[in-house]
């Protein structure tokens, strides 16, 4: 099960949305996603609990 969470690109601050995988329960997950926009990495960190996000964090990737 997936569900589609809206981020800012940490390089031109547009908005994105990043599918996020609900089966990692109580597991920090990171993925790196290239911007729609401007095609510069972003790191993701996320964690769901009971099909919730609990923790979501976006970083410029360097
Ligand atoms: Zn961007």
């Amino acid at each position: 099960m997936h569900q589609e969470k809206e981020y800012k690109c940490q390089s031109c601050f547009q908005n994105n949305s990043v599918s996020i995988e609900m089966t990692f329960c109580s597991e920090t997950v990171d993925v790196i996603e290239d911007c729609t926009v401007c095609c510069n990495p972003n790191s993701i960190s996320y964690t769901v609990e009971n099909e919730k996000v609990v923790y979501f964090e976006v970083v410029k990737t360097y």
